[in-house]
């Protein structure tokens, strides 16, 4: 069979709805014999009759896994250059004391952007000095109590931060390492970046005030410059971009080397992972490889040292591991009409499948237009593969969860399916948005399914309600 002309370009009719490509589903994701999908072991019926749909489901081994790749990725090419790299999980992507710990574990350093993210760190016992904090407005209390806790690293996004960390290092007679975070003016997004010389965006400062900032830093004895700071963006398939940005930074890092060490240059996070099959992301290993083959190049161009790099990774790690559970609740054939070959206007059937959950468990595709992918998690099914789309139970036509893919044109009311995918600015974008709870968090592993974060109740959502009689101050 042919693609729907409804179906966007990149997305072939499949020979078999039934398949989990490989690129987007956690390792232990797979179509048991029975037809259901199992992660890592527990089937996909077994975790909505425990813990009810939608449901968020993390394969902790997977996260691992990809924690430890991407650390020994960089472990190894920084040693190559001569150098160490320090990975930070981007504790934005999902943070729960459980994720904390595995990342801990695996090796890696946390950073948190607000004081929220902050204490879950803490709370999972992360060693402050192996935390990073970050944000464009933090508060005078979020800074106190990260310098009073230790981080490791505070990254400094406007000049008025400089003062009021170096007061609270101060009052809690603490010497606080810093980074200061620049805009390399390159912009990455998938495929493509844009290098500017100016970017029209509120995190981070020029990168020809680099000297001031520095300067202003080393004014100051209870601050301590690690050195520069630069993010240029997410879902990054390639490493023209950090190259590029790479280069930028170190023209102004051999600059603050004439004033006094700089140890470290820490080049973000952003490695995009596959959402579908149309994506195709760089494996990690080859990343690893010419971004720091590019910062050795260019260290030795300026006569250099390499400094230590870090990186701060989010979904690349905890994306894949995750998928979302929902059941399937109305299906409906809505005519879509579109030009045919004499332009005459041809009426399509675009199949639309709605689940129990939508844009409060992820706003990614109403948010920026992202695409996901599905399959019926309870069952195989032979019959023609149908483009479907799957759609929320919200009161916004923009609630889509996944805009096109093919299922088995016989999905049907009470089935569950699952969109893979969904580990990273899911659970951490979520709403209450129609008083809907947030689903509950569950890790899969070696069979056994827990909760690590727990669905939340409409009890919940009254308790904050002050006029309710049982509400919580
Ligand atoms: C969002 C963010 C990250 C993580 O980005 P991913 O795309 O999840 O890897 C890292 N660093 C900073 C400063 C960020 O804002």
């Amino acid at each position: 069979m042919t693609s729907s002309p409804l179906a966007p370009a990149w997305l072939g009719h499949p020979a078999d709805a039934n398949v989990l490509p490989a690129p987007i589903w956690s390792r232990g994701a797979v179509r048991e014999a029975s037809g259901e999908i199992a992660f890592a072991g527990v089937p996909a019926s077994a975790l909505a009759r425990e813990f009810g749909t939608p449901l968020y489901v993390v394969d902790e081994a997977d996260a691992r896994t990809r924690a430890r790749d991407i650390r020994d990725a960089f472990a190894d090419a920084a040693g190559r250059a001569g150098t160490t790299a320090k990975i930070y999980y981007a504790g934005k992507a999902f943070l729960s004391i459980e994720v904390a710990r595995w990342m801990t574990e695996e090796g890696l350093a946390v950073d948190a952007c607000s004081g929220g993210e902050l204490a879950v760190a803490l709370a999972a016992g992360v060693d402050p000095d192996r935390i990073g904090l970050h944000g464009n407005n933090k508060s005078l209390a979020e800074i106190d109590r990260a310098v009073a806790a230790g981080v490791g690293a505070i990254v400094i996004d406007s000049a008025i931060e400089i003062e009021r960390i170096a007061a609270a290092a101060a009052r809690h007679g603490r010497v606080q390492p810093v980074r200061v975070r620049v805009n390399s003016g390159v912009h990455a997004h998938t495929h493509d970046f844009l290098a500017t010389a100016h970017e029209d965006q509120k995190f981070g400062v020029r990168l020809d005030q680099a000297e001031e900032f520095a300067a202003a830093i080393r004014s100051y004895p209870e601050l301590r410059l690690l050195g520069l700071h630069c993010h240029i963006g997410s879902q990054i398939f390639g490493s023209d971009g950090f190259a590029e940005s790479a280069a930028r930074l170190l023209e102004a890092h051999a600059l603050l080397l004439r004033g006094g060490e700089v140890p470290e240059l820490n080049l973000g996070g952003g490695f995009g992972i596959a959402y579908t099959v149309a994506d195709d992301p760089t494996p990690v290993p080859e990343l690893a490889e010419s971004i720091v083959a590019a910062v050795a190049g260019e260290c030795a161009r300026l006569g250099i040292p390499v400094p230590t790099l870090a990186f701060e990774p989010g979904r690349s790690i905890i994306g894949t591991a995750g998928a979302t559970l929902y059941e399937v609740g109305t299906i409906k054939d809505v005519l879509v009409s579109v030009p045919g070959e004499s332009g005459e206007a041809v009426d399509l059937v675009r199949k639309y499948v709605s689940v129990d959950g939508g844009m409060s468990d992820n706003v990614r595709p109403a948010l920026y237009g992202a695409d996901y992918s599905v399959r019926i998690a309870s069952r195989t099914s032979d019959a023609d593969p149908a483009l479907v789309r799957i759609a929320g139970k919200h009161c916004e036509s923009g609630d889509i969860v996944v805009y096109a893919d093919y299922l088995p044109g016989d999905v049907e009311p009470g089935d569950l399916v699952a969109v893979p995918a969904t580990g990273a600015y899911c659970w951490s974008l979520s709403s209450n948005y129609n008083h809907v709870g947030r689903p509950a968090v569950v890790a899969v592993r070696d069979g056994h399914a827990r909760v690590i974060v727990r669905r939340e109740t409409e009890a919940d959502l009254l308790s904050r309600d002050a006029a309710y009689p049982g509400a919580q101050p």
